[in-house]
């Protein structure tokens, strides 16, 4: 499998490493949407959330929260988005799960919309016992 966030976490790739343990890398986005945009990327392949263990996903985000603290007191941002993408409608470009760690300032014009879905709170609730009873 020919996936470069897998070349990226084990450091087969060079990158700019903001921190690195025995699982994961996090690193600063190529493409940034803001200066200082960070990405957490564990060093075994899971393609999304769904593939990634409870044990991961839970070290993933503890990580996450660290680098954000870092990232506002380094860049000395107004707010931080911690955004996860699964599956390309949901804008995931990489197949390799990753956190972004976004910083935002009130000048940027990072465009990070969910629109308004016109639903009826019958429908809300109705989805909510749906989801309820799939967990
Ligand atoms: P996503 O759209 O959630 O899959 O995010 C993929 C992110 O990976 C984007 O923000 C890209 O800019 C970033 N990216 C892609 N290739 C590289 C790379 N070689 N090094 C660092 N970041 C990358
Ligand atoms: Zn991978």
């Amino acid at each position: 499998m020919d996936c470069i966030f897998c070349k990226i976490a084990n450091g087969e790739i060079p990158s700019t490493t903001i921190y690195e343990d025995g699982d994961f890398r996090v690193i600063t986005d190529i493409n940034p949407a803001n200066l200082g945009h960070c990405l957490v990327i564990p060093k075994a392949h899971a393609a999304n959330v769904y593939e990634l263990s409870e044990e991961l996903t839970a070290k993933a985000f503890v990580i996450a929260k660290k680098v954000a603290a870092a990232v506002k007191k380094a860049t000395e941002c107004d707010g931080v988005n911690i955004l996860q993408n699964n599956g390309e409608t949901a804008g995931q470009t990489v197949f390799h799960f990753h956190i972004h760690i976004i910083p935002r300032l009130k000048s940027d014009d990072v465009k990070l919309s969910f629109g308004s879905f016109k639903a009826d709170s019958e429908s809300i609730a109705a989805m909510g016992e749906k989801i309820k009873k799939s967990l």
